[in-house]
């Protein structure tokens, strides 16, 4: 649902055109290209003390076009292509690695995230990963993520990724019904979820998430159940579960939008259906023994730790590298030029390839942290004065007097505590503690 001001919440429930997931803060409407100067600035600005610094590397191809998705990726790449794209992403990193924000920095994580890293051949991994790592060295990095679409793993492929340091494979297995998969224009097959799952582990690594999304075209509450029982019947350490939206250039924005009328029809389940089955899932996986630790997530072990999200979300800086990415420098928002040839031509110039920014006030720091650990549900009143001399929940005491109100958050320690109900909602809550002069955009993105 298109977030535009406090009267969203009483917006009807079904499942409108536009973003509801949250992000980043501000919105990335926001960010322009004026701002790039103070980006560019704190690339030059060297930094003390340990703050961690990460890398994202976006591939941004795909087997075919999920109907759902709005992210930037090709569909009709060929080796010569990937091969092109691959040593301007090189570039792009090698760039960055030699700014002095850069300089005597270890990395605390690598995420390979697209788009499907995975559509790679082996040999096309093996020579990225020993590319990235001359500039990049990391293996003393907490985590390296691989986001992978099981159709596209092979056992060698797996191999590979396993011999570089990958610690965290994210399955992108999304539903495990053949026919949904299919409506949904997914590229893989249900077999292939269990058999690529079966390397996963034979190979040992040492986390696997699977993401599932709740809603899906054609989703029924008996398919959902089924979905849920596999997943217990896997066991990965991690379960990411993300409701459906139906984003602004999707195949299905235009499939399923009625002439005349900015609200779609079809088979996609109102809100209130897709928080029930989130909130099934959770119970459900409890009830095997994992723990929930945010809007989107379960782990098997309460330890486990996902080391790219909660660093970046307590405002840690990241090198986004690839078409359309998105980083965070010295306090600033970036994001990469979006189509092909921009991206291309500017690394070919040896430009760092950004192409609009945000620099955050103080304040804003502030509010975007608040905004974006709330998703953890809770926020912990000592640590934010700590690191920012300011609590959330005097800040924030009237929208906080409403969630509570709304049964949705009690003030109780660390500081606020999101009900179940209130953090399986929690992306629809958030524009409330927008600053006012965010709150007034027509698009999220
Ligand atoms: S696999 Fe992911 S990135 Fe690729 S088209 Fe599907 S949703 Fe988009």
């Amino acid at each position: 649902m298109a977030m535009v001001n406090l009267d969203e919440d009483a917006r009807q429930e079904r499942t409108g055109l536009g973003n509801y997931f949250v992000a980043n803060y501000p919105p990335f409407s926001y960010w322009k290209p004026d701002h790039l100067g103070a980006a560019r600035e704190a690339l030059q600005r060297p930094v003390a003390g340990d703050k961690p610094l990460g890398l994202y590397l976006h591939i941004p191809f795909c087997r075919k076009r999920c109907k759902f998705c709005y992210f930037r990726v090709y569909t009709d790449k060929n080796a010569g292509d990937i091969e092109t794209y691959v040593a301007a992403l090189m570039r792009e990193v090698e760039l960055l690695a030699a700014s002095p924000m850069a300089r005597n920095r270890g990395v605390e994580f690598v995420y390979f995230g697209g788009g499907t890293p995975s559509f790679l051949s082996a040999a096309q991994l093996e020579r990225l990963f020993a590319r990235v790592k001359a500039h990049v060295p990391w293996s003393s990095a907490a985590e390296i993520t691989f986001e992978c679409e099981p159709g596209t793993l092979q056992r060698h492929k797996l191999e590979a990724l396993r011999a570089a340091g990958v610690t965290r494979v994210s399955l992108g297995v999304e539903n495990f019904s053949e026919a949904l998969l299919k409506s949904n224009g997914r590229a893989h097959l249900s077999e292939e979820i269990f058999r690529a799952y079966g390397w996963i582990r034979e190979l040992g690594f040492p986390q696997v998430n699977i993401d599932l999304i709740a809603g899906m075209l054609d989703e029924s509450w008996d398919n959902w159940r089924d979905c849920i029982a596999k997943t217990l019947e896997l066991a990965p350490d991690c379960v990411t579960i993300y409701q459906m939206e139906l984003p602004y250039n999707t195949v299905f924005s235009k499939e399923l939008r009625v002439i005349g009328n900015d609200e779609p029809a079809g088979a996609v389940a109102d809100w209130p259906t897709k928080r029930a089955w989130v909130d099934y899932a959770y119970k459900e996986l409890e009830k095997a023994g994992y723990t929930v630790t945010s809007a989107t997530t379960a782990v098997k072990n309460a330890s486990t730790r996902f080391v790219y999200r909660d660093s970046l979300w307590r405002g840690a800086d990241m090198f986004g590298t690839g078409v359309a990415s998105f980083g965070h420098v010295g306090g600033a928002h970036v994001q990469n030029l979006d189509t092909w040839e921009a991206y291309l031509g500017a690394v070919d110039k040896g430009e760092v390839p950004w192409a609009r920014a945000y620099p955050l006030s103080e304040r804003e720091r502030f509010v975007r942290e608040a905004i974006l650990l709330l998703k953890k549900g809770y926020w912990d009143s000592a640590d934010f004065l700590a690191r920012h001399g300011r609590d959330p929940v005097a800040e924030f005491a009237a929208p906080v007097d409403d969630l509570v109100a709304m049964g949705m958050a009690s003030r109780q320690a660390p500081g606020l505590v999101l009900s179940r109900p209130g953090l399986i909602q929690v992306d629809r809550m958030l524009p409330r503690f927008f600053e006012p002069e965010h709150r007034n955009y027509k698009r999220y993105t």
